[in-house]
């Protein structure tokens, strides 16, 4: 049984911030990690919705081996190709006229923020620098982002919370309103909540939020760095919604597992952002670039993001059997796309430690969520493999709740 307590390995010369399991992996295939001991994992976490495409994709493993070979790194003093081709594919699939790529969410993040900052400036207005977001929103862990986020136990002992975050509730149409004042610059939310519990954001919600962004002059912003290339089962989640936003973040499964990032924007949106304005000494890198063509040849090819959706729904009737037969492990089952949550009616530590013990990955969230992020390109096969693994996972602690009671009536 894999050890899944979460103390820092005694003798390890990382920063213990993470609590890490005991358990290291040497080779990935598809939806498959293959441990240093040899075991096989169903990865259903997928490095956190990051390998899109699965472990070790052979056309993004020849894209970047091809670019390894001929460069890696320029720096944005010069063009770069690939870098263009990318961005323009971008735009010709989304709302957006404009990329700025970037590393990580994170920065991602930075970029949408500072770009909704200088709009306002180069309009006149400097003193509308503000940005709403939202309770149980994730944006990263720069200090602006935390301040975004707004999470205080992420906050604490860092010094000052960067100025310019007002947060409301989630969903609340008329916090929103009220929280509005002369200073406002933009809104910034996940259209479906990762971190904070895989919580869809209602489709009348995010329209209400372009109608009260366009009454008021602000610009609305999405983070689709979890949401994003694929995982809703649209190529970016806010196609649902029938509304645009004028600022997109995206990042993880944008480079199917290589760092990268991408600000979007419609010009309008971007208009401060001149030369000089921005930058990143590695954004848009050519290895990175190469690699999130390979992603995109791949996500946008004609029926991929349309086997998604289909896979997707098949996987949530399967849970949604789950939940009936496990009515005190599974409260509920949500979430779009593969983007799913299973909402636990058990502490969700427990269900993650359950799946490791049946050889398979899931990533936990707030609200006791338990996240399922398998790489898009599971087929029946896999879907049927993971069900049954979830069902042992929940029968197991079914038992040992059993055995607790016997115990406690023995007492
Ligand atoms: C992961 C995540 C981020 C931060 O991305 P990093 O690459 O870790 O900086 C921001 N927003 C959302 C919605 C995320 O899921």
């Amino acid at each position: 049984m894999v050890d899944t307590s979460s103390a820092a390995h005694p003798s390890s010369a990382l920063l213990p911030v993470f609590a890490r399991m005991d358990l290291a992996f040497e080779r990935g295939e598809g939806a498959w990690l293959i441990s240093t001991t040899g075991e096989r994992y169903l990865d259903f976490g997928s490095g956190i919705a990051v390998n899109a495409v699965g472990h070790a994709h052979p056309h993004l493993v020849a894209a970047l081996q091809a670019q390894s070979e001929k460069l890696w790194h320029t720096s944005n003093l010069y063009q770069i190709p690939d870098g263009e081709r990318l961005a323009r594919r971008l735009v010709e699939n989304t709302f957006a006229d404009t990329v700025f790529f970037t590393n990580s969410g994170a920065e991602a993040l930075e970029c949408a923020i500072k770009m909704a900052r200088k709009y306002h400036a180069a309009s006149g207005h400097p003193e509308r620098y503000r940005t709403i977001t939202f309770e149980g929103a994730f944006h990263g862990r720069t200090l602006a982002t935390l301040a975004a986020g707004g999470q205080q136990k992420y906050l604490d002992g860092f010094g000052p919370k960067v100025e310019g975050f007002d947060q409301v509730a989630f969903a609340d149409h008329d916090a929103i309103e009220k929280a509005i004042t002369p200073e406002t610059a933009a809104i910034l939310i996940e259209p479906i909540q990762g971190e904070g519990g895989v919580r869809v954001v209602p489709t009348q919600c995010l329209r209400g939020l372009r109608e009260l962004c366009d009454r008021h002059g602000l610009l609305l912003i999405f983070d689709e760095v979890q949401c994003g290339v694929g995982r809703s089962g649209k190529f970016f989640a806010y196609e649902r919604s029938g509304i645009v936003p004028d600022i997109l973040a995206s990042a993880k499964g944008i480079g199917g597992g290589f760092p990268m990032g991408a600000c979007l924007a419609t010009f309008e949106a971007a208009k401060g952002m001149t030369a000089g304005a921005h930058g990143s000494t590695f954004g848009g890198n050519p290895l990175a670039m190469a690699v999130g063509n390979a992603v995109l040849d791949v996500v946008l090819a004609p029926g991929f993001l349309e086997h998604v959706e289909k896979i997707a729904l098949l996987f949530k009737q399967r849970l949604a059997e789950l939940k009936d037969r496990h009515p005190r492990i599974i409260a509920e089952v949500r979430g779009e796309g593969l983007l799913v949550g299973l909402k636990m009616a058990v502490p969700n530590t427990e269900m993650t430690k359950a799946l490791v013990n049946e050889h398979m990955l899931a990533v936990g969230a707030g609200d006791n969520v338990v996240r399922l992020l398998p790489p898009l390109i599971i087929d029946e096969t896999i879907v049927a493999d993971a069900i049954a693994r979830i069902d042992r996972a929940c029968s197991h602690i079914e038992a040992d709740m059993g055995l607790n009671q016997k115990k406690a009536v023995g007492a």
